[in-house]
């Protein structure tokens, strides 16, 4: 199978290492034929969105987190907004530079912000990106205690989340969906609401021809035993089980936040856990416009 990677971060995340063009030189050096930058979406008026959200949540828990955010307008969750500009610029004069060797695209990984919905499609109808993949990472706002991987995730938690993704391969603005399954990194035991919330996602995205993404990150993170289970955070068996019975088209990520992330044997472990549950990986997949090619 053909090596490639739609999603890649870099450093302006905050939480990444290593600068496009090296992240790109990494790819070619692990024999990656095309690769994607998807990181986290730079948001424009990203302070408002802040506080509208700690407004309606009343609480934060990581003050200087906060504060950090708030300054500098995105560290160390998202790129900030005034990165924006030198990234797009950058990934343009990488794919120049490597065209012989490389084919690279322009993405980012957004959440399901109703806020956002119309920046988003801006982003397509410009070209200013090539597509966009949802990580629907937080609950209407980038807070903390939005966050999806929270610890002590509740089954009403897990059902929001899966209302919400639902909502989001409707608008037909993302091309697939990151780590689908990102919720049990804090659900942690399954229940019948992660069956149903599950069924929800993959009926979606079947119904829409919306690949998953069985996400390497999560196998990084290593395997976890719960009461007696056994598994990776994410890929959660579980989930990859009915998305096997309901026959969803999956893409393999990387998530790669550093640049040996690419090393074949991640490649390999995503392979080994999609052939155990039969999984139907796919190598390419459409680049979706939102409402201009619905
Ligand atoms: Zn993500
Ligand atoms: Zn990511």
């Amino acid at each position: 199978m053909k090596r490639n990677n739609f999603h890649t971060h870099v450093f302006r995340c905050g939480h990444a290492v290593g600068d496009e063009e090296r992240m790109v030189q990494a790819a070619i050096e692990n024999g990656l034929v095309e690769l994607g930058f998807s990181c986290h979406i730079p948001m424009p008026r990203y302070r408002r969105h802040l506080l509208k959200g700690t407004i309606e949540e009343r609480s934060i828990n990581n003050i200087p987190s906060f504060i950090r955010k708030l300054i500098l307008g995105g560290p160390n969750m998202r790129m900030p907004y005034s990165q924006r500009h030198i990234h797009l610029k950058e990934v343009q004069r990488v794919k120049e530079k490597y065209k012989d060797e490389i084919q690279i695209f322009q993405g980012f990984e957004a959440e399901y912000f109703e806020d956002y919905q119309d920046y988003y499609q801006e982003l397509l109808d410009s070209n200013t990106v090539e597509y966009l993949i949802l990580g629907h990472h937080f609950d209407r706002s980038s807070i903390n205690e939005r966050y999806y991987g929270r610890a002590i995730l509740e089954d009403k938690d897990v059902l929001k989340y899966a209302s919400q993704v639902v909502q989001a391969l409707e608008t037909n603005l993302y091309s697939y969906v990151c780590h689908p399954d990102l919720f049990m990194i804090g659900k942690r035991t399954w229940s019948p609401a992660c069956q149903e919330a599950t069924t929800q996602i993959c009926k979606k995205a079947k119904e829409l021809s919306i690949p998953l993404e069985l996400n390497s990150g999560g196998i990084r993170r290593g395997l976890r035993e719960i009461e007696g289970v056994v598994n990776y955070p994410y890929p959660y068996d579980e989930f990859w089980k009915i998305a096997s019975e309901i026959g969803n088209d999956v893409v393999l990520g990387i998530d790669a936040h550093f640049p040996n992330n690419f090393k074949e044997e991640n490649y390999q472990n995503l392979e080994l856990f999609a052939k155990r549950f039969s999984l139907h990986v796919i190598e390419n997949f459409t680049f979706r416009k939102g409402k201009s090619n619905k």
